[in-house]
């Protein structure tokens, strides 16, 4: 099974994301986390990346899908595909369905999270992680067990992102509507498009995933 998630910053893609790779052994391909890890290298493709991000844009297509391309090579055959910010252009959704042929796979869903805007900064804007096992965590709505110790790992270290800002979210924000969202009636013409309410707590949010990856 290999699915997109598909939703503006903020929307819970990651938080589902994990939930997924935990419950049901499917793998977790975030282009975010793959460049992010790129500009902590220092690779090339991390220095070119990382003043876009910075300021909220897209970073060229070409990059990413290259970056969706070595992951998949490097998974094998077994795990489903969870693809979390990927694609975001009409250009990577084309560049998607011909590295899923490459590989052998299919793309079963595409699940849109629909959360309206004022919440997303908020979302946003009360991020952090785990430094250590990437966890995902929110000041309000999705707190450690204990305060100030990751639930899976037990790590006390926490980071939060340079562009989990209100003024790039914003950026962020329209560069979904303008460039990601119309890659929609393509996936919708196919028939595999389900829309679920990500203003919905978390638990009720992977219940929704839950039934259409059942179905
Ligand atoms: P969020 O989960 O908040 O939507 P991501 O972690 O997916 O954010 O992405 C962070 C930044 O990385 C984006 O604002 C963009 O600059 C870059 N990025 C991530 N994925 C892509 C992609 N598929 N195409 C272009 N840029 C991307
Ligand atoms: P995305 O990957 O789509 O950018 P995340 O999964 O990182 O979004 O979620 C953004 C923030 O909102 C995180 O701090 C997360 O803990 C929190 N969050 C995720 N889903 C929900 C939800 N259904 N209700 C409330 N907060 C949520
Ligand atoms: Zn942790």
């Amino acid at each position: 099974m290999n699915i997109i998630l598909l939703g503006p910053p903020g929307a819970g893609k990651g938080t589902q994301a994990q939930r997924l790779e935990e419950r049901r052994g499917m793998r977790q391909l975030s282009t975010g986390d793959m460049l992010r890890a790129a500009v902590k290298a220092g690779t090339p493709v991390g220095l070119e990346a990382k003043a876009v991000m910075e300021r909220g844009e897209l970073v060229s297509d070409e990059i990413v899908s290259k970056l969706i391309d070595a992951e998949l090579a490097a998974m094998g055959e077994g795990a489903g595909a969870i693809f979390d910010g990927y694609p975001r252009t009409e250009a990577q959704a084309r560049s998607l369905d011909g590295i899923l042929a490459l590989h052998g796979r299919t793309l079963d869903h595409v699940i849109e999270l629909e959360v309206n805007e004022d919440a997303l900064v908020e979302r946003i804007t009360g991020r952090f992680t785990c430094a250590n096992c990437g966890a995902g965590y929110h000041d309000v709505f999705k707190q450690p067990a204990v305060a100030g110790v990751c639930d899976k790992c037990g790590s006390a270290e926490f980071k939060r992102r340079p562009d989990d800002n209100e003024e790039t979210v914003r950026t962020r924000m329209a560069e979904y509507r303008a460039k990601t969202a119309p890659i929609l009636p393509v996936y919708e013409a196919r028939g595999i498009v389900h829309r679920i309410d990500g203003m919905a707590d978390i638990d009720a949010v992977s219940e929704a995933i839950a039934e259409i990856l059942a179905s």
